[in-house]
């Protein structure tokens, strides 16, 4: 069981500085490893959950630790969050006591996590491209029974794309770099910054800047 949340429009508006609580479950928390790198971005709601069941511990400005029991307890802190048991500081940051315990998400497949997993590089010729000049390919081409899946669609360039045609990489002659497979844990990249990047993330991934932040634990 996990903590009860309230969300909804049923939170009365007066609550001060305590932003609605739908927004708030659903806005970001940074996840770091346990050598505090960060390793994963997730929901606020869900963030709660592993506190509470002690996967995860909620981190400060200080870089103290803290258990669901004593976040709540902590005085400070400009967001707040309601639960039905009262409020707590939002943790924007949290860090995993054990990873191994840590349940993986399922990872979508999509485009942009296809980029993210080819590090936006053509898997036929070896160019790294902006996202405007690659597309999806389907190693196996969906006309000779090729799936939309981890393991059959790759990120490849206009131009390697227009060669290959709808052959397979053996029939056209085209040699694939490496075989594609599910990503073993969720992409860490910078997009995912841009839409919300909280004053409390920063001391966390400035580890990352250079790096284009694709350290995958
Ligand atoms: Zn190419």
């Amino acid at each position: 069981m996990g903590p009860t949340v309230v969300g909804g429009p049923e939170w009365p508006d007066d609550a001060g500085r305590r932003a609605r609580p739908a927004d708030v479950l659903h806005s970001k928390t940074l996840v770091l490893n346990r050598s505090f790198l960060p390793i994963h971005i997730t929901t606020v709601r869900r963030a709660c959950v592993l506190l509470f069941q002690g996967i995860a511990r909620a981190v400060d400005a200080d870089y103290q630790t803290f258990d669901f029991g004593g976040w709540r307890e902590r005085p400070e802190g400009g967001e707040w969050l309601g639960l039905v048991a009262g409020a707590m500081p939002v943790p924007r940051v949290i860090v995993l006591v054990t990873y191994d315990r840590v349940p993986r998400r399922h990872l979508r497949f999509s485009r942009h996590n296809v980029y993210a997993r080819d590090h936006d590089t053509c898997q036929y010729c070896g160019r790294r491209l902006p996202r405007s000049d690659l597309n999806l390919d389907h190693v196996v081409p969906r006309s000779q029974g090729g799936l939309s899946t981890w393991d059959n669609v790759v990120c490849s360039c206009h131009s390697c794309n227009r060669r290959k045609g709808g052959n397979t990489p053996e029939q056209s002659g085209i040699r694939l770099l490496r075989r594609p497979v599910r990503p073993a844990w969720t992409p860490f990249l910078g997009e995912d910054y841009g839409q919300a990047r909280y004053r409390e993330w920063r001391p966390f991934l400035s580890f990352l800047d250079g790096g284009r932040g694709d350290g995958v634990a």
